[in-house]
């Protein structure tokens, strides 16, 4: 099997690309608007200011994000370890390798539990392929989305049955 990239989110590692980078809209899952490319104001350093009372004010959608090892993997293998903080010229770049790392490793987690499922040999070979190709790539493609989309739509009576 493909070696894969870590698929869990290691905050330590990364530099909150997740707390810059996404929109927040004021609403259910957040109390405040906040627009793409901009820090939080909760954010202090690379951590949150008020990371065990995200709930309590009203951002359950913190809580609720995962970016599947999407920003650590960029913040480590595209920028050696290095921060936006100390080079703030750095950060549109990190922006866009991590928006197009994250569709890449939230795939590869849906590819990874289809595994639990008992796939007929043609779709436990292409779910390989696609796994090996997410894996080598550093942003999505049209045609790996399109496959995707198609592993996917082949496997939902299978995973309903
Ligand atoms: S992008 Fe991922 S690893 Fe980075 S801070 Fe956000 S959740 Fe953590
Ligand atoms: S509230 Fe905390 S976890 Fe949520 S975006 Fe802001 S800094 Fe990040």
């Amino acid at each position: 099997m493909t070696d894969l990239p870590t698929l869990t989110s290691d905050c330590a590692q990364c530099a909150a690309l997740c707390c810059v980078g996404l929109t927040l809209d004021k609403g259910d899952l957040f109390s405040f608007d906040k627009p793409a490319g901009t820090p939080c104001p909760n954010l202090s350093g690379h951590l949150c200011a008020c990371h065990s009372q995200l709930e309590e004010i009203g951002n359950r959608g913190c809580v609720l994000y995962d970016c599947a090892g999407a920003g650590q993997r960029v913040v480590q293998m595209r920028f050696n370890g290095e921060s936006w903080r100390d080079d703030p010229t750095l950060l549109p770049a990190m922006l866009r390798d991590f928006e197009q790392m994250k569709p890449l490793h939230e795939r590869m987690k849906q590819l990874t539990e289809a595994g639990a499922l008992a796939l007929p040999p043609a779709l436990e070979t292409e779910r390989q392929r696609l796994l090996r190709k997410c894996a080598r790539l550093w942003a999505d493609t049209p045609a790996l989305a399109r496959d995707f989309e198609a592993f996917l739509d082949a496997i939902v009576p299978l995973s309903e049955a």
